[in-house]
């Protein structure tokens, strides 16, 4: 037994859920070298774009009241838009999560009779209300503007044949979703997003390509504004907030567009010029500091969870193999029981409230009961190791974060001990799965 064993010992991993760990990590090497050199990419791009703005210690302090004249808050959208690669950046402890940035930004640039443009299938979830999919409250489709759609096809790929047919006139702004969110589809690398805009302005020149940009921040050495996105739109506690970020959300963009989106979230002929930082921005740096590191660390997670289960036998995507472009692993357990103990398991493992069970409950907006695991600093930050599943077939979960790489190792496999100790697993399937691996590299 390596030098590690004593801990997770005591953190309750027996012998062989603990080996099969190690056999794994060790298969994983070469892949997460590569991560690691990314991240040392981003790195020196975070690095530069703070030095090249001159941020100084007195861009940590904050403002109170209308917030007139905030260096800080100034200075850390022009970090963001350098980082970004993009032409101006609203971020604001304002703006309360990634939904409220989405909507911002398609509710400030789109006007009565304009036509919005999904050509990568439905959006996100909380997205349909935003666009009166489902109808609600507020929505665009209450103020007249109407919603096209273009599915992948069953390929994944782009259809581009329907989506120069939904081109209209009447089309203004196109969203394009990075992250497969909780959907089969792939998820999309900056290239084919980049082919993508490439088509649609090819047709239409003036036309807004606004990319979701919500769990695929620093998770390749390329960023959406480098191939042509008008707007880039994310969540601060996810990945860019870096774990330490306690709130916000970012709009990276065409100035034009971050504008109107600033006169939409304070008031039109006030827009970026108030909007009080309040006591964020040191958490704002620091966070979008570490965030390359935080991000490479849960993307090794999530690849070893996907060796794990899939060296167990379960369906993971992506597979074990796939390269990746966003944070997020599902494995289908295919029961209940399953979906149950997994999530129990990564909570067993969180840092905060590891001592209750979450169980299966009737979330409002959802259509089955729903579990959630998430023992976090930040309530429900996702950057931070968690995992939901809805209780319905094919009863998988959906697991994403860890701050750190090897607290995201030790949630996985406190999630599979979790497995094995509910007899869910036999337990002499850890040990063959094992075996399997080793012959495998042998
Ligand atoms: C998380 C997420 C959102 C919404 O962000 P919230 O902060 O949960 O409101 C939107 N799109 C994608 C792809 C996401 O992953």
């Amino acid at each position: 037994m390596k030098l590690g064993y004593e801990m997770y010992e005591a953190l309750g991993i027996s012998g062989e859920v603990y080996e099969y760990g190690e056999a794994v990590a060790e298969s994983l090497a070469g892949r997460f070298a590569g991560i690691d050199a990314t991240a040392e990419y981003n790195q020196l791009k975070v690095l530069k774009g703070m030095q090249d703005h001159q941020v100084g210690e007195a861009c940590l302090l904050g403002t109170t009241g209308y917030g007139y004249n905030d260096l800080g808050r100034d200075t850390l959208e022009r970090v963001y838009a350098s980082v970004f690669h993009t032409e101006d950046a609203l971020v604001r402890p304002q703006i309360t999560c990634g939904t409220h940035a989405l909507a911002l930004a398609l509710m400030s640039n789109l006007r009565p009779g304009d036509e919005l443009l999904s050509p990568v299938g439905k959006p996100y979830d909380t997205l349909e209300e935003v666009i009166g999919i489902r109808p609600s409250r507020g929505s665009l489709a209450e103020y007249g503007v109407t919603y096209a759609q273009v599915d992948l096809l069953p390929d994944g790929g782009f259809d581009y044949e329907n989506i120069r047919r939904a081109l209209s006139g009447r089309t203004r702004l196109v969203t394009i979703q990075r992250s497969k969110g909780y959907q089969t589809r792939p998820t999309l690398s900056v290239d084919r997003i980049g082919e993508l805009i490439a088509f649609v302005k090819g047709i239409k020149p003036d036309v807004i390509c606004m990319v979701d940009n919500c769990y695929g921040e620093f998770v390749e050495t390329k960023e959406p504004g480098d191939v042509g996105a008008d707007m880039v739109v994310g969540s601060l506690i996810k990945n860019p907030g870096g774990g330490l970020a306690p709130i916000g959300g970012y709009i990276a963009g065409r100035r034009e567009c971050v504008e109107n989106a600033a006169y939409r979230l304070t008031s039109p002929g006030l827009g970026k010029e108030v909007g009080a930082s309040l006591g964020a921005l040191k958490d704002f740096y620091q966070g979008f500091f570490l965030a390359p590191t935080v991000t490479a660390g849960a993307l090794k997670g999530a690849i070893f969870a996907a060796n794990i289960y899939e060296g167990m036998g379960y369906k993971v995507v992506p597979d074990g193999r796939e390269s990746r472009h966003d944070i997020i692993q599902a494995v289908t357990f295919g029961t209940p029981e399953g979906v149950v103990a997994f999530c129990q398991g990564i909570q067993a493992a969180a840092p905060v409230d590891s001592h209750v069970t979450p169980q299966p409950w009737d979330m409002p907006g959802y259509d089955s009961q729903v579990i959630m695991a998430a023992g976090a600093f930040v309530s429900g930050s996702s950057i931070e190791l968690s995992a939901d599943g809805p209780i319905k077939p094919p009863y998988a979960v959906y697991f994403q974060g860890g701050l750190t790489w090897q607290h995201a190792k030790f949630g996985i496999l406190r999630s599979l001990q979790s497995l094995v100790d509910k007899g869910l697993v036999p337990a002499d399937h850890v040990g063959k799965a094992r075996e399997t691996l080793k012959k495998s590299l042998s």
